[in-house]
C-alpha cells in the first residue's frame, strides 16, 4: 500500500481499545489518528484518560499519547482524514451501540466493531477470515438494504469463546471431514468480562459457572458464520449442532476450551486430524495479510498443553493452540483448545477482517 488508512478507536480507553493501540502501532496498512471513549474520558489527552488503567505490557505508544479523547457520540469532532472505524465502545445498552454503529455507517464510514449488538442484524457480516472470508459479499447489498453511503457499513467479530474451536472444525470440514455435533465447555479468562472483572473479588480462588449469554452465543454464532448469503441477508446453517457450558476462571488472558465432537460421516484417525490442524491455511496465510498468523492450528504432543501461560501469545496472539486430541467413549473425539481472547478473540481477529475488507476493496483511503 502506498499510504495508510487512518483510522478512529472506539471504546479506546478499556482492555479491546487498548489492544487496538497496541497492535496498530506499528501497523502497515493503518495508523490511528482518533481516539473515542464515554464522556468520562472525553476532553482529556489519551494517557491522562486512561490513567494507571493501562494493562499493556510495554508502554502507550508514543504518536498515541496526547491524542485527545472524543465522545464516542461527537460526529463534529472526528477528524476529516479518518477512514475507517474500530469500535471496542461498551455502551449501557445494546441497542444504543446497535443505533450507533449504524449512525457511523450512514455517515459513511466502514465500523469494525467487537460489540455483540449487530452480530445477529441478518445483512451485517460475522467473519473470521479464514472460515468465512466470502461473506463479506454481504456489504453492498447491507448498504443496499439501508440506503448507506457507498462507504459506510458495519462489519462484527464474532465472540471470543469460539475463536478456540471454529477454525478447528473448519479444518477437517475443508477435507472432507463435516462434524454435525458440538459439546464445548469453556474456561474463559477474567479479561473477557472488561476491567471490572479482572479486578472483581469474587473471582479471586474461583471459578464462577455462569457468564451472561455467554453460552447463546457460543452455540449460535457459529450457525450464522457457517451460514450462506441469500439476495437479501445471510441464512443460518443448520448443518452442526452445538452445546455449550461457559466458566469463568481465574486467567487474566486466554480463553481455552474443551471440545467433544461427532463427524457426520467417516471419522478420520487422530494422526489424521493433527496432520489437518497442522497444515491448515486460511486466505489470510495465502495472502500474507500482516495480522494473519503463519500457523493458524499449532498441535501439541505433550499431554499438558496448551496452557494460557505459555502459549497464548504464539504468533501474536493469534493462533489457536490444540492439544490432548483422544478417542471419546460418547462422541468421536475430543481436545483442548485455547486461543487469546483479547487479541485473536477482538482486536487482532478484527484487525484481520479489517485487512481482509482492504483486500477486498470496502476499506481504502482517500
Ligand atoms: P472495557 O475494558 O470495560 O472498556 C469499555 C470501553 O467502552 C471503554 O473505552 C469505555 O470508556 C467505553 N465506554 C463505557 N461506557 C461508555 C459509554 N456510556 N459511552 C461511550 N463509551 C463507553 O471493555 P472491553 O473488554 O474492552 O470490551 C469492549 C467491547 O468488546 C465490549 O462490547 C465487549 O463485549 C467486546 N469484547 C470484549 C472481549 C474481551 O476479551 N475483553 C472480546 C470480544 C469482544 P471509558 O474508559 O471512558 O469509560
Amino acid at each position: 500500500m502506498n499510504s495508510k488508512i487512518n483510522v478512529s478507536v472506539l471504546g479506546a480507553t478499556g482492555i479491546v481499545g487498548q489492544n487496538y493501540l497496541r497492535l496498530l502501532a506499528d501497523h502497515p496498512w493503518f495508523q490511528i489518528v482518533d481516539v473515542a471513549a464515554s464522556p468520562r474520558s472525553a476532553g482529556k489527552i489519551y494517557i491522562e484518560a486512561v490513567n494507571e488503567n493501562w494493562l499493556m505490557t510495554g508502554e502507550i505508544p508514543s504518536s498515541m499519547k496526547e491524542l485527545v479523547v472524543r465522545d464516542v457520540q461527537d460526529f463534529e469532532s472526528i477528524p476529516e482524514n479518518v477512514y475507517c472505524i474500530f469500535s471496542a465502545m461498551d455502551l449501557p445498552e445494546k441497542e444504543e451501540t446497535r443505533k450507533l454503529e449504524f449512525e457511523y455507517a450512514k455517515a459513511g464510514y466502514p465500523i469494525i466493531s467487537n460489540s455483540s449488538a449487530n452480530r445477529w442484524t441478518k445483512d451485517v457480516p460475522m467473519i473470521i477470515p479464514e472460515i468465512n472470508p466470502d461473506h463479506a459479499n454481504v456489504i453492498p447489498i447491507q448498504q443496499k438494504n439501508r440506503n448507506l453511503p457507498k462507504t459506510g457499513f458495519v462489519a462484527v467479530k464474532p465472540n471470543c469463546s469460539i475463536q478456540s474451536y471454529l477454525v478447528t472444525l473448519t479444518a477437517l470440514e475443508e477435507v472432507g471431514f463435516p462434524v454435525n455435533q458440538v459439546q464445548v465447555t469453556t474456561l474463559q479468562a477474567l479479561s473477557g468480562g472488561g476491567q471490572a472483572t479482572i479486578t472483581s473479588p469474587d473471582m479471586q480462588e474461583n471459578v464462577i459457572p455462569f457468564i451472561g449469554g455467554e453460552e447463546e452465543k457460543t452455540e449460535n454464532e457459529p450457525l450464522k458464520i457457517l451460514g450462506q448469503i441469500s439476495d437479501t441477508e445471510i441464512k443460518n446453517t443448520d448443518r452442526i449442532d452445538i452445546s455449550a457450558t461457559c466458566t469463568r476462571v481465574p486467567v487474566i488472558d486466554g480463553h481455552t476450551a474443551v471440545v467433544n465432537i461427532r463427524f457426520k460421516n467417516d471419522k478420520p484417525s487422530l494422526d489424521e486430524i493433527k496432520s489437518i490442524w497442522s497444515n491448515f491455511k486460511g486466505l489470510p496465510q495465502t495472502e500474507k495479510f500482516p495480522m494473519a498468523p503463519e500457523r493458524p492450528i499449532i498441535y501439541f504432543d505433550e499431554e499438558n498443553r496448551p496452557q494460557p501461560k505459555l502459549d497464548r501469545d504464539l504468533e501474536k496472539g493469534m493462533a489457536v493452540t490444540v492439544g490432548r486430541l483422544e478417542e471419546d467413549k460418547f462422541f468421536d473425539v475430543r481436545y483442548v483448545a485455547l486461543s487469546h481472547n483479547t487479541i485473536r478473540g477482538a482486536a487482532g481477529g478484527a484487525i484481520l477482517m479489517a485487512e481482509l475488507l482492504v483486500k477486498k476493496g470496502y476499506i481504502h483511503g482517500k
